[in-house]
């Protein structure tokens, strides 16, 4: 029997406990693991499986976010220059996450990448001659960046009909489309690879993995230690264990758990969920027209995450069609969760900064409002702005995952939404948690090395350094200066996660 099956008790006392089978615990596990095997790590899990919410293939899009699709990351500024640093950012932390990947496979930790990663052309489309002439400069800037060379531009109909026939189809000839297009794009299965990470972490590591197991609470002890009330959700069984640092890995449910905590550092966040829904098609002769992630622009009101993308996704080694996100609103902050999820996060800590951002975002709760509202039909309309003809019965609908956008506190608005991630740790650097969304999955590594650094500074920089170059060999590096490196870089992780472009 596999031996997390058999893992039913768990110690009184670890170095590490990790709360959340998503993507970002099972990571910091291995990264921790790999960096000091000797600790004694435990990892809890409320459902029964790994990567069952945002993490799991069809909860999100599974972009590889290198920032070579997406617009909002290189906004026009007043003076019509593009700032693309954002991007660079983003595309800098995407290949520390395979650097990370390709390590593992190197190990025989997980094996058959194309279970996880398959290339995919990343484009960005746009209508209308202004739009196409700020792609046109964007392209010029981005090419400039090492991380960007081999960007294409295209306003020409019969290369835009190679490129994207599907979305080609019926367009008249005098309309103008323009898009960019990068070779190197991905798709990414974050389910597939949280639960090869995890049955490596159950199966072939000193860590123990406790499934169905919810922990509720969170105090901090006089020894500096912190004690958590776990519960056993099957023979509902409630314990006491204590850690000396715990990492808070719970997706939706990281800020009540955080709020449990009682740190200061927690005062103020609040949380406004949004769910989702996408139009998925597996006719294979639409999929066989389209093959890349195409990302337009938001409308004006749209939040950044609602960015319409028509999207070739690679599950289980069939492929599909996902067009999408539609937003949608739901009180549970997870998609397991519990309709009492936001009224029960709000107390007298975070209500100004909750009433402050709801008061400054009026458009975008009409916007949700608008969204929600949506039956399928007006959903296909939006489709059809991609797809012409695109024909009801070949579209079901999905329901994403759940994200919960986090809200802080600003002495000035009261509260301000934010649509990044943010890691929050205490002033001794004794637990963590991960806030937010975006970009998300994509840059995991990126963000569990933020707590390491923030919470073991000095065996980041001393003692586990060696090991970090190892596992991640351009760490502390900036690729965006140094077009060798770059190059030696994406060849190195191209060969090892068998990427074809
Ligand atoms: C609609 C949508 C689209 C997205 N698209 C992309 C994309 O294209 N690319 C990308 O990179 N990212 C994308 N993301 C973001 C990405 O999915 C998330 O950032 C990532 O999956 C978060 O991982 P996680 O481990 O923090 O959380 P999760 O995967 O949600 O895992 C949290 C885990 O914690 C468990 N848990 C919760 N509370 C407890 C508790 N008290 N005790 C024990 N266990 C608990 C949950 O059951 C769950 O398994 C998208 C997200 C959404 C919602």
């Amino acid at each position: 029997m596999p031996k997390f099956l058999t893992n039913t008790t768990p110690k009184p006392k670890y170095d590490v406990v990790l709360i959340g089978g998503g993507i970002m615990s099972v990571t910091l596990a291995t990264l921790l693991h790999e960096l000091e095997p000797s600790l004694d790590l435990a990892i809890f899990e409320r459902l029964g499986r790994f990567a069952m919410e945002s993490s799991a293939a069809w909860n999100n899009a599974g972009t590889g976010h290198s920032a070579f699709c997406e617009l909002n990351y290189t906004p026009e500024k007043e003076d019509g220059s593009i700032d693309i640093s954002k991007a660079e950012n983003i595309a800098e932390q995407f290949e520390i996450s395979k650097q990370f990947w390709s390590y593992l496979l190197t190990k025989n930790y997980i094996t058959d990448p194309k279970s996880f990663i398959n290339s995919c052309p990343h484009m960005s489309l746009v209508f209308g001659e202004k739009d196409a002439e700020f792609l046109r400069k964007r392209r010029e800037k981005m090419t400039q960046s090492p991380l960007f060379e081999g960007m294409q531009f295209s306003t020409d109909h019969a290369q835009l009909q190679e490129w994207i026939p599907l979305i080609m189809q019926k367009r008249k000839e005098n309309e103008v489309l323009a898009a960019t297009k990068m070779d190197l794009g991905t798709d990414v299965n974050f389910g597939t690879l949280t639960r090869k990470l995890g049955r490596f972490l159950a199966e072939d590591s000193q860590v123990e993995v406790f499934l169905y197991h919810e922990a509720k609470d969170l105090d901090l002890m006089k020894d500096g230690t912190w004690r958590l009330e776990v519960k056993d959700r099957v023979n509902h069984h409630k314990q006491e264990v204590s850690a000396d640092f715990v990492f808070i890995g719970a997706g939706g449910y990281a800020l009540p758990l955080l709020d449990s905590s009682d740190i200061p550092e927690s005062e103020g966040y609040g949380g406004f969920p949004v769910s989702g829904e996408w139009l998925v098609s597996f006719k294979e002769e639409l999929v066989a027209k389209h093959q890349a992630k195409v990302y337009t622009q938001a409308t004006v009101d749209a939040p950044p995450m609602s960015v319409p993308h028509l999207d070739l996704r690679i599950i289980d080694g069939k492929k599909a069609l996902l067009f999408g996100p539609f937003a949608g609103f739901s009180t549970k902050f997870l998609k397991n969760g519990s309709y009492l999820d936001l009224p029960e996060s709000i107390n007298f800590k975070n209500i100004r900064s909750l009433f402050g951002a709801w008061w400054h975002n009026l458009p975008l709760t009409q916007y949700l409002i608008r969204q929600v509202a949506m039956n399928k039909d007006q959903r296909m309309q939006h489709l059809r702005e991609f797809v012409k003809d695109a024909k009801e019965e070949d579209w079901e609908l999905k329901i994403a995952g759940q994200r919960v956008q986090i809200i802080k506190k600003d002495d000035d608005l009261g509260g301000k939404l934010e649509f990044g991630t943010e890691v929050v740790v205490n002033k001794n650097g004794t637990i963590a948690s991960l806030l937010g969304a975006s970009p998300g999955a994509s840059t995991a590594v990126f963000a569990m090395t933020q707590v390491l650094e923030k919470c073991f500074p000095e065996k980041m920089n001393g003692e586990w350094r060696e090991k970090l170059l190892e596992i991640i060999p351009t760490y502390g590096q900036k690729l965006g200066e140094n077009p060798e490196l770059t190059k030696k870089t994406r060849n190195y992780t191209k060969e090892k996660l068998e990427l074809e472009y």
